[in-house]
């Protein structure tokens, strides 16, 4: 039977979207070609060269070393994975705060490294207090995160990145969400602004390229030679990614969403969608909900469990933080006139 995809006209929770036209045609055309042989695949291998230097540009780093990833989680384990190898400990530890995504714990479980999980400050962002008390000599890793899943924070990664270095730790920025919105922002969050090491930053999220499309950034070559591994029946001689085989679809894909939408394009879905994030959390604010402040295009509102229940079965796709605000994801297909039709509803379904 013939299955239509998810309409993402009532989607408020995700952090996917709908892709750009010219990414989902790119994306076509390469669907068997494998990144992961690039002598085997030298066109989807350029192609992929090109989008680690186009999130280069994106997040301030002048000579990029990096893959295109499945997502997220595989950059964050990658991550790790790469300063566990370098680290020169046997118990090795990542420090991280208690707003980092779940993508943490799997790493340190699948890797065999502790994960110091710290408590943030009332607004959410790492508490600096409590992770330079979590750092010590067998230190890996510090992170922070530059738009946090839950609340779209920033934390405040010069700080960390001193943190990291007295540690003679690497420090790992996951701006898988907020990479592609924050170079709109005075955040200071890249390459650009700090001694970062190692970054997460997605196409196939804010950046509209069609799943799966992560993208993994280092400052430093050693990261990469620190994951490869030799791979003797290829005709490429080795390989740094966690996955093998992997669609060129989103290499492709990632290479025409960011073609056609940096600079400009992702400027002006940034100020639509921060513009819709402040007006849905005044609207919010005026009905009496108590909204945590969007300081990227991400609104999180106490709304009472039973109205949040009317809403989902009005089809509204939404969901909560683990301390049970609602969360508004104003991802690129989120619009004004969507946002008033789920207001008409809230106020309908409101006791
Ligand atoms: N990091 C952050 C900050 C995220 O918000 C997410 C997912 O929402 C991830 C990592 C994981 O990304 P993925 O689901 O693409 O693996």
């Amino acid at each position: 039977m013939q299955r239509d995809p998810q309409d993402f006209d009532r989607v408020l929770s995700s952090m996917c979207t709908v892709p750009h036209p010219a990414a989902r045609d790119a994306a076509m055309r390469f669907l068997s070609d494998n990144p992961g042989d690039p002598a085997t695949y030298p066109v989807i291998a350029e192609l992929e060269d090109d989008v680690v230097a186009m999130l280069g540009d994106i997040v301030g780093l002048d000579d990029p070393h990096g893959y295109v990833a499945s997502g997220g989680t595989e950059s964050n384990i990658q991550a790790v994975r790469a300063a566990r190898n370098l680290a020169d400990t046997d118990s090795p530890n990542v420090v991280a705060p208690e707003s980092a995504h779940f993508s943490f714990p799997k790493a340190a479980e699948v890797l065999g490294v502790e994960l110091r999980t710290v408590p943030t400050d009332a607004d959410h962002r790492a508490d600096l207090d409590a992770v330079a008390a979590a750092v010590d000599a067998d230190t890996a890793m510090v992170v922070g995160v530059a738009g946090t899943t839950e609340f779209g924070r920033v934390d405040p990664v010069p700080a960390l990145a001193d943190l990291a270095r007295d540690a003679d730790a690497l420090l790992h920025v996951d701006a898988a969400w907020g990479g592609f919105y924050l170079p709109f922002t005075p955040h200071e969050w890249s390459f650009a602004h700090a001694d970062v090491d190692t970054m997460t930053v997605d196409p196939h999220k804010v950046g509209r390229a069609p799943v799966p499309a992560g993208g993994l950034l280092a400052r430093d070559s050693r990261v990469l030679d620190a994951l490869a591994v030799a791979t003797p029946y290829l005709e490429t001689r080795s390989q740094a990614t966690l996955n093998g085989t992997r669609s060129g679809a989103g290499v492709a894909g990632a290479h025409a969403a960011i073609d056609a939408q940096w600079p400009t394009e992702y400027e002006d879905t940034y100020e639509r969608q921060q513009a819709n994030a402040d007006w849905l959390a005044a609207e919010l604010d005026a009905r009496g909900y108590r909204v945590t402040d969007p300081v990227l295009p991400l609104v999180a509102a106490d709304i009472p469990t039973r109205e949040f229940d009317a809403l989902r079965d009005r089809d509204w796709r939404i969901s909560t933080t683990a301390a049970g605000e609602t969360r508004f994801v104003l991802m690129p297909h989120v619009t004004r006139d969507t946002l008033a039709r789920f207001l008409d509803d809230l106020d309908t379904v409101r006791d």
